[in-house]
């Protein structure tokens, strides 16, 4: 059996259901899991709705309403006659959110976070199966908080494996067949109390991840908007490839390095198994997109590019600019810890050590305050670091060229740079 998952933009308007719709049809003989997301941008609006119970700002009904609106114009766009009861079952999601409405809210934020949001994934799968229905694919609808069991850590619920595999194995795969498709949601699981959890925003694919280990499937495919795993992004880069095959470890280090393709968390369940796994195109279902394994062999011809921009360069000293020693590095991480602030590059020498964080404005000015108490302290905030992966000299020679240079490092298969801007 193989587990797909469709993403948030894959189902962002009627056309874009219509096309998962069409590209379900052309597998719906085969045993398969469908893992959906919330559409478009739902989740931010979810949270939204969320912000206003906490701060009860009185803009509770109104979001709501435009949630709904939102889906409600998809539903009518995708079936000719009218569905009330469609409609009506996405607003009775709503019902205890609805009854917090002009009230001061005196629960658990991040249990009552993982309430609302999960709305967004039970909207889009409830819309999409019964879109499916109607173009003849038997789809069976399953709540993925009865299969997928985590802690009680709300907002990043950890998986209990043992369990979810033992639920998966008995109440799932009986359903699994070729005469029916499975759709359910990601990002969505329960505690044992059967309290909506989350896995962490983005956590979709790693739901499906979590689906294919269960179940042992053969292969897992993400679809998406890009052919596959680009070596760049499209927008900065355009002359970015696509990558034929990624073996698993490389695919951990891209998105270690800040590639936003795919999370290590997803890889892992996957690896552990071997189960491949495919990141393909739904805009054009009968390419061959990007085969991610344990035996894949990593083209080294082709260099990868991740940039990240808005980085802050942090240079610190002692205060009498004597030697940076353990002890001092001691105390910096037990600060940037305390901070949850993380490091992307760093640096000593013989009096400064230096790093390179991304932009979480408010957390980075409390990190330097706490800094300051100890050391001496400067930042600049409009670095940009660039990683290449399978890099060559003339690469490097183009990009730093006009550039101001803050920090280099190279290994033999990765190359970092941050750098500024030049000032004239
Ligand atoms: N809908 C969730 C989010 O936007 C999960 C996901 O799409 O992966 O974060
Ligand atoms: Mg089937």
């Amino acid at each position: 059996m193989q587990v797909f998952k469709f993403g948030g933009a894959s189902v962002k308007n009627a056309e874009a259901v219509r096309n998962v719709t069409t590209v379900l049809n052309m597998y719906k003989r085969q045993p398969l899991v469908v893992v959906i997301s919330a559409m478009g941008k739902s989740t931010n609006a979810l949270e939204a709705i969320h912000h206003s119970i906490i701060t009860n700002d009185g803009k509770l009904d109104s979001h709501i309403e435009t949630f709904n609106k939102f889906h409600d114009e998809i539903i009518d766009e995708l079936f000719q006659l009218d569905r009330p009861w469609l409609k009506e079952h996405i607003s009775n999601l709503f019902k205890e959110v609805k009854a917090l409405s002009g009230k001061e809210f005196t629960g658990n934020p991040d249990q009552l976070y993982d309430h609302v949001v999960s709305i967004g994934e039970l909207s889009s799968t409830l819309i999409i199966d019964n879109h499916l229905k109607c173009s003849g694919v038997n789809s069976i609808w399953v709540d993925a908080r009865t299969l997928v069991k985590t802690d009680s850590n709300y907002k990043e619920g950890r998986i209990d494996w043992e369990e979810t595999e033992r639920l998966m194995k008995a109440q799932l795969m009986p359903n699994v067949s070729e005469n029916s498709v499975i759709i359910t949601q990601g990002f969505i699981g329960s505690d044992s109390n059967n309290t909506t959890t989350t896995l962490g925003r983005e956590g979709s694919d790693y739901s499906a991840a979590i689906f294919a280990y269960c179940l042992n499937a053969d292969n897992m495919t993400i679809w998406k908007d890009v052919p596959g795993v680009l070596n760049a992004d499209p927008r900065k880069y355009s002359n970015a490839v696509k990558l034929d095959e990624v073996s698993y470890t490389e695919a951990i280090e891209l998105a270690y390095y800040g590639a936003s393709v795919i999370h290590p968390r997803t890889i892992q369940p996957l690896q552990r198994k071997n189960i491949k796994m495919w990141v393909n195109s739904f805009v054009n279902p009968k390419a061959t997109g990007t085969l991610i394994s344990q035996d894949a062999t990593t083209n080294t011809n082709i260099p990868s590019y991740i940039n990240q921009n808005g980085q802050w360069l942090i240079t610190i000293a002692t205060r009498d600019f004597s030697f940076i020693v353990e002890e001092h590095l001691s105390q910096i991480f037990d600060l940037f810890s305390k901070h949850k602030v993380k490091i992307d590059i760093m640096q000593n020498s013989a009096i400064y050590f230096t790093v390179a964080v991304h932009n979480l404005e408010w957390r980075l000015l409390a990190l330097i305050d706490d800094l300051k108490e100890i050391f001496n302290v400067k930042y600049n905030t409009d670095a940009e670091l660039i990683t290449i992966r399978h890099y060559n000299d003339s690469i490097i020679k183009e990009l730093v060229t006009d550039r101001v240079v803050y920090m280099e490092q190279k290994t033999r298969e990765t190359y970092r740079v941050l750098l500024g801007e030049k000032e004239d």
